[in-house]
């Protein structure tokens, strides 16, 4: 109807000219036949949020309750407040039914397996979860190593490398339906014979060949980074020859590090995992010590040799300082602050990062435009904290409909979905938020903001979580006695800033502005909990936003601007950008003309530009131009208040040396950061978004 147009019209009209772009090349619904569009951008919005408002009359909701959230959801997302992970938005309401972003499939030391955990089945779960826009990560360390021998056929393993070139090269002929490209995480724990093959699977010549569509990790443990800090020889051990194979035996170092209790065992391993017939264990009164673990390790001659940590740190270092790959994951710490840790150790995460998850479990994931947040009182811009707690709620529950919504593509991953009901929100729009107060992102003043915020965001989800608990049930697996309340393991942030050496401290006019959230009541939070339960085994994560936030026309996740001036490579073509807070800011100090603009365009950034004001020149910092400690610093402050992870980007200036990787692993460590990146720039030939305009 007409009213109708009118309405989309003025919404349309939020959307920035890229926006559009990606919109009219991925997203909206085409004919089949005429391939002519049949929906505008509004009619997308409003696709999800009736499709994943209907999902309450599952509930024994009525058509007018489904009708009047409907029309939250599509508020929130029209007004780009809040918009849900990509194969929400592609899929809700479609043929396709995948409308998760994260996955983590098995992979278990055999080809095929009755239970479907073989590598060719997981193969096959790949080809499926890409084939409609899910990302999926896996651990190869259980994998028998190169060389070791393969009974069946008297001949020789090739080991897990070359098995995950097969998961590569079927990525590439997948291209999730030609929209998008297939991304993998791929992970080998630190003790694996193979190790060294796979530090080095990505860099040196190989890197702009092989395994392109992986992302690496290795699987560190604090054993481990104890040892690097020590130069201490750590064991390297074939998961085939121990009876404690690769999962098992990282049991006994996490029963020794202290994140599986002696209670737990006690109650839950003895009666769950033996009927299971699952894990074997020689003591399991006990706790036994890493040392212990050796000792049955080298007796069973599943040792194959002992290196020197640092030596093995150090090759990590310099693959990353040349190519990006591989990143760590913190295993200990991933484990330690897992809420629903009793259910199993979690050895791998999705692409980015930002999922931890158990074998076959999903997680769909969605991100608040922290930007939309920032109104003006007083003429001076202020944080609309009612705003965004009443957009976290209808996030949360659109979220957690989209668990019901889902249609799986494997009996496996709905069983795991369902079973944790695992939702992601996070955030995107952080630096342009900052740039709108006024902080410059490498302050004090910016981490602490920060800080509160993931803590502010942390609270309203956790407590919509229950709210939905109340109304239609905890997840499954819900245990309110064995549940972790991850906030009681948070590092406060005089720690923080103590584990980096920063001196300064926030200041007053950052803490009026946040001081709200030092009001919330954890305790009351936990009384609640478990009272009332918990709809979901974890509520928040921060992806890295990626596509979503050029449809929400702003800054990414929690990065920093990338450039302010830049040329963006995307599956579609090249878009040139100028950041419009940028053109803003020219404009009012009347710089806005062209020959200005052309020259920033040159490096993309103007902090050493004595010409440019220098208000701008402190607020306008670019990736580049923010110190490692200051990327790391906001990464960590977000993961104390996550309980899954934390998607970020350590941006490095090409010219930094491996030491500055070195002093980044090992500092992400002690902040608690559960995995870590680093990009130095022009590292690779295809760079996603290049710094200026190239002439
Ligand atoms: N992802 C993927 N292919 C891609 C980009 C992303 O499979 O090309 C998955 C991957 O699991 C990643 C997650 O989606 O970690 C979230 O990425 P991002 O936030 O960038 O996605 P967006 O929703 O913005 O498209």
């Amino acid at each position: 109807g007409k009213g109708k147009w009118k309405e989309f019209d003025k919404r349309d009209l939020l959307l920035t000219y890229n926006a559009l772009k990606v919109l009219e090349a991925r997203y909206l619904l085409k004919d089949p036949n005429t391939l002519r569009y049949i929906e505008t951008p509004q009619m997308m919005f409003r696709r999800v949020a009736k499709f994943l408002a209907s999902v309450e009359k599952s509930y024994g909701k009525s058509d007018n309750d489904a009708k009047q959230l409907e029309e939250k959801f599509y508020e929130i997302m029209s007004e780009l407040k809040f918009l849900p992970n990509t194969p929400t938005l592609m899929n809700s309401g479609t043929r396709l039914g995948i409308l998760s972003a994260c996955f983590v499939i098995p992979v278990r030391d055999s080809m095929i397996t009755s239970n479907g955990e073989g590598i060719y089945d997981a193969l096959r779960a790949m080809a499926v979860v890409h084939q409609q826009g899910g990302g999926t990560g896996f651990d190869f360390s259980e994998l028998r190593p190169k060389g070791d021998i393969v009974a069946s056929t008297a001949g020789v393993a090739s080991g897990p490398v070359s098995f995950m070139r097969i998961f590569d090269v079927s990525t590439d002929v997948v291209k999730q339906g030609g929209k998008r490209r297939g991304a993998n995480m791929g992970v080998m724990h630190v003790w694996h014979p193979d190790i060294d093959d796979f530090i080095k699977a990505k860099t040196g010549q190989l890197k702009d060949t092989q395994l392109q569509n992986f992302n690496i990790s290795v699987g560190v443990y604090d054993y481990f980074m104890n040892a690097v800090e020590r130069s201490d020889v750590v064991p390297l051990v074939n998961p085939r020859k121990t009876k404690i194979p690769g999962k098992e035996w990282e049991y006994y170092i996490a029963k020794a590090r202290g994140y599986i209790t002696e209670d737990w065992i006690q109650e839950v391993i003895l009666s769950e995992l033996e009927e299971k017939g699952g894990a074997v264990y020689l003591d399991e009164s006990k706790i036994i010590t890493v040392d212990e673990a050796l000792v049955i390790a080298e007796k069973e001659g599943a040792i194959t040799q002992w290196v020197n940590a640092r030596q093995l740190f150090e090759e990590i270092v310099k693959g990353a300082w040349d190519s990006g790959d591989p990143g760590l994951l913190f295993i200990d710490t991933i484990n330690r602050r897992h809420p629903t840790w009793y259910l199993g150790k979690i050895n791998a995460t999705n692409p980015c990062g930002e999922e931890p998850l158990l074998p076959w479990e999903s997680c769909n994931l969605g991100s608040i435009n922290l930007e939309k947040f920032v109104i003006e009182r007083d003429g001076k811009p202020t944080i609309d904290w009612d705003g965004l707690a009443e957009t976290i709620k209808y996030a949360v529950r659109l979220l957690d409909n989209v668990i019901d919504a889902n249609r799986y593509p494997l009996k496996q991953i709905e069983e795991a979905t369902k079973r944790t009901r695992k939702v992601g929100l996070g955030v995107m729009g952080l630096a342009r938020m900052l740039i709108k107060l006024g902080i410059p992102y490498d302050s004090v003043d910016a981490v602490y903001l920060s800080y509160q915020l993931a803590k502010f965001i942390y609270y309203q989800a956790f407590k919509e979580s229950i709210e939905i608990a109340k109304e239609k049930g905890s997840f499954p697996a819900y245990d309110s006695k064995l549940y972790r309340d991850i906030w009681e393991s948070a590092k406060s942030f005089d720690e923080i800033l103590e584990i980096v050496g920063i001196k300064d401290k926030p200041s007053e006019y950052i803490k009026r502005l946040t001081f709200i959230v030092d009001k919330l009541d954890f305790d009351k939070l936990k009384e609640d909990r478990i009272k009332y339960g918990l709809r979901n085994a974890t509520v928040v994560s921060v992806a890295p936003t990626g596509t979503i936030s050029i449809i929400a026309g702003t800054s990414s996740s929690i990065e920093p601007l990338f450039a302010l001036a830049f040329i963006r490579n995307v599956a579609v073509g090249k878009f040139m950008e100028i950041d419009p807070l940028f053109l803003e800011y020219l404009r009012k100090y009347e710089l806005d003309n062209p020959e200005v603009v052309k020259k920033v365009a040159e490096t993309g950034m103007i902090g050493d530009n004595l010409f440019m004001p220098k208000t701008m020149r402190k607020i306008f910092r670019t990736a580049h131009e923010v110190p490692p400690e200051y990327h790391l610093l906001h990464q960590a402050v977000w993961q104390q208040w996550n309980d899954s992870g934390t998607s970020k980007t350590i941006n490095l200036k090409s010219e930094e040396p491996p030491e500055t990787v070195e002093k980044v692993y090992l500092l992400a460590w002690k902040l608690g950061i559960k995995g870590v990146t680093v990009y130095r720039d022009k590292s690779k030939s295809q760079q996603v978004i290049y710094f200026g305009i190239k002439k």
